[in-house]
């Protein structure tokens, strides 16, 4: 297996995935945050309270509110008043443009990222979620998945999460359905075959190095 075959052999195993990420724009921004060091169902239970006490716009919406509301709120996605004051520090940033995503998009992904990364409590995988899923722009996420997958398909291990991100936005064409989909492709993989004790028979990968490595 290589590195540009990647993408096409996990799309054939899972099929299309689409954006992926679930959401609108907003609600993207506010799960980014919230998905740190939990499940999605949880993500989901925040999600659906901060939705039923925000009709419209949920940014607008929860920057009027004080942290210790949005605390209460998000509880289901625990670390409740760690991500209700990292929310906070996005919104405010997010304040500065009016809370209109347009006007950040004005701006090219290295000054994007750069700011995302100054706010406490955004790092690269958050930072990269909202700059790929919510603003549009084309930036590969890399989270534990990719890095796992990478080392046992591949026998690839970086020091770096932006050694990992360039090897594959050098490898493939930057483009912003590509890189959600693809990220989506990893994620699947490694929850259904590639989980942290690997199933390796039930797996349809054969050209894997881990797997032949066993052999
Ligand atoms: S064969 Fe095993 S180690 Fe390789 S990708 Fe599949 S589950 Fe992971």
């Amino acid at each position: 297996m290589k590195l540009e075959n990647m993408y096409e052999t996990l799309r054939n195993i899972h099929g299309p995935q689409g954006k992926w990420w679930p959401g609108s724009e907003e609600e993207i921004i506010v799960s980014a945050v919230l998905t740190q060091n939990t499940n999605w169902k949880n993500v989901e239970k925040a999600l659906e309270n901060i939705k039923k006490d925000c009709k419209n716009n949920i940014l607008h919406c929860l920057a009027k509110m004080s942290t210790q509301q949005i605390s209460f709120l998000i509880k289901p996605a625990g670390f409740f008043n760690i991500k209700a004051q990292r929310l906070k520090n996005l919104l405010t940033w997010l304040k500065n443009y009016d809370f209109d995503l347009e006007k950040i998009k004005t701006k090219n992904i290295e000054e994007i990222r750069k700011e995302l990364l100054s706010i406490k409590g955004i790092g690269k995988e958050t930072a990269d979620s909202i700059i790929l899923y919510a603003l549009e722009l084309p930036i590969f996420v890399i989270d534990a998945y990719t890095k796992r997958l990478l080392n046992r398909l591949l026998g690839i291990k970086l020091k770096e999460y932006d050694q990992y991100r360039l090897l594959f936005e050098t490898t493939y064409p930057k483009d912003v359905a590509l890189y959600r989909e693809f990220h989506g492709l990893i994620v699947e993989h490694a929850k259904m075959f590639c989980r942290t004790k690997p199933l390796c028979e039930l797996c349809p990968i054969d050209s894997c190095r881990y797997k032949n490595a066993k052999d």
